[in-house]
């Protein structure tokens, strides 16, 4: 049996109780050794292996998942935040599948979750955005025209902008380019929840500057909108005059 597990953002209590639960099942963990956090580690049981996929080929770490399943052994893969984003799995899942092997994946709280939980932010507010962009700057792997960050910003919904705090000069400039004012405020979030997390706050404008005076270069997510600026109109939700399935309203005539 093979779990995908999301370790979460960093914060060793942020994986899922399932997440923990299987990692203690786990007679060989695969992690990804670059970003997750190792103490991560100390929810295996004694004897368990560890591989550091950051230095292996997929050719590689399948050959020691498929040879797992020939014995019964357990395989945990441990990929950062939450697996289905940027997280490599549907390659490991289209090989086991042609193999016959069964797995489980385990999701995790991602790092745009994590990057909004220490900012103490809403991507949500209303009168400001209802949509939340999760995308990247091209790197090695390509994206799509389409997907270019000047093609996104023209909806001005707010942005969680992963993998791209190496380019934020170039960031910056397609921000700008699809319509965000410069002075449209960002955050640049290292490491959140882990206990180096370093925030800082900026505009479009600003984010290359602001990225080099912190010395932040990786491992950070880029967060960009109006929903950072601290107006919006307060929930319906909320709302004391506000009828909804769950609670009559004050001016309800219900
Ligand atoms: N699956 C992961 C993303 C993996 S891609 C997730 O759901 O979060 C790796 C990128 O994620 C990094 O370049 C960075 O942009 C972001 N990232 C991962 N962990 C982070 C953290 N603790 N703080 C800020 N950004 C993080």
């Amino acid at each position: 049996m093979v779990y995908f597990v999301g370790a979460g953002p960093g914060d060793i209590e942020l994986i899922t109780v399932k997440g923990m639960k299987v990692m203690g099942l786990a007679d060989c963990v695969i992690y990804a050794g670059s970003l997750i956090n190792h103490d991560l580690l100390g929810y295996a049981k004694n004897g368990c292996k560890f591989f550091d996929s950051a230095k292996m080929t997929l050719e590689e770490v399948m050959e020691i998942i498929l040879n797992n399943e020939k014995t019964g052994i357990v395989t945990v893969r441990l990929h950062t935040g939450d697996p289905s984003l940027y997280g490599a799995i549907k390659e490991q899942i289209d090989i086991l599948f042609d193999n016959g092997v069964d797995y489980e994946i385990i999701p995790g709280v991602s790092s745009f979750a994590g990057a909004a939980a220490s900012l103490g932010a809403e991507y949500t507010l209303p009168g400001v955005s209802q949509t939340v962009i999760l995308t990247r700057m091209e790197g090695r792997t390509p994206v799509p025209e389409r997907e270019r960050i000047s093609e996104l910003a023209k909806i001005q919904a707010s942005m969680a902008i992963f993998l791209s705090s190496g380019m934020l000069d170039q960031l910056s400039e397609r921000l700008i380019e699809g319509g965000y004012p410069g002075n449209t405020p960002a955050a640049i979030v290292y490491k959140a929840t882990w206990p180096e997390e370093k925030i800082v706050r900026a505009t479009v404008a600003e984010l290359s500057e602001a990225g080099a005076r912190n010395d932040i270069k990786k491992t950070a997510i880029v967060l960009v909108g109006n929903f950072l600026s601290g107006e919006y109109e307060r929930s319906l939700l909320y709302d004391p005059d506000f009828s909804h399935g769950c609670r009559k309203g004050r001016k309800s005539d219900e």
